[in-house]
């Protein structure tokens, strides 16, 4: 998936009032030089936490019909958000980077490792044990809740038995991690802003501390989980797609 982003050198440096467009490809490094097609070179970090950019990935495969492959990519993005909240809360709490890492190096293979380390991390912050979503179920309209499955076995149906779910169905266990995301990001952040905010610029202040020379524009994506931290939050996830419909013109193939 790629951003259209309009280059901001053409205005700043040539005065040109209609901007050319360059594209960004999603992946792993938030660092891209991108050159528009007036030939101007910026280097560009997006400040997007990783998670973040997943769940934009599946709601945007949500969006264009893939709700097997929505639900995927949520359930990644969820463990990439525990990842977040023991690397804030480590931060918060000053331990340094060698030890966290070495700490992360003996769980990084596992995902329920990870998952255990998550839940103990909140447990010692907060003193109080984390909510959590595993056994949690949607309502599904005409379906009991003995019939239906809570978010680990839909989860683990849909990445390893191939489920195919209806769309209406994916969409309710997305409210699931869509409210359980945003519970906890606003649990972290009324302590942790500054952490957070950190993180999310982590591979920028890397690179500007590797190349002091160099300029490096941070350019925030407007995500479905950025603006649930807004004023205008939309209530639901099933409204945040709508929000979504309004401006996935900045998408492209
Ligand atoms: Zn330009």
């Amino acid at each position: 998936m790629k951003i259209k982003m309009p280059c901001l050198k053409c205005f700043t440096l040539d005065g040109i009032e209609e901007p050319a467009l360059s594209y960004l490809e999603l992946g792993e490094s938030n660092i891209h030089e991108v050159i528009c097609t007036r030939g101007h070179k910026t280097l560009v970090a997006l400040t997007q936490h990783k998670h973040e950019v997943l769940f934009e990935i599946g709601a945007m495969a949500l969006a264009d019909g893939y709700p097997r492959e929505a639900i995927a990519t949520i359930a990644a993005a969820l463990e990439r958000f525990y990842e977040l909240c023991i690397r804030v809360v480590s931060a918060g709490q000053e331990i340094p980077n060698d030890q966290l890492q070495a700490a992360w190096r003996l769980i990084d293979a596992a995902s329920e490792r990870q998952f255990g380390a998550f839940v103990l991390t909140m447990l010692l912050w907060s003193k109080e044990s984390p909510i959590v979503i595993d056994n949690k179920k949607p309502n599904l309209p005409n379906t009991s809740k003995a019939n239906t499955k809570t978010w680990k076995e839909f989860r683990n149906a849909v990445i390893h038995k191939g489920l195919i779910p209806p769309e209406h169905e994916a969409i309710e266990y997305c409210e699931l991690v869509y409210t359980h995301i945003n519970e906890l990001t606003k649990k972290l952040t009324s302590q942790f802003e500054h952490e957070w905010l950190s993180q999310a610029q982590k591979q920028a202040t890397e690179v500007r501390q590797a190349n002091p020379e160099k300029e490096i524009v941070l350019f925030g994506l407007p995500t479905t989980l950025f603006l649930a931290r807004g004023r205008q939050a939309p209530d639901s996830f099933r409204n945040a797609l709508t929000q979504l419909n309004g401006y996935r013109q900045i998408y492209s193939r």
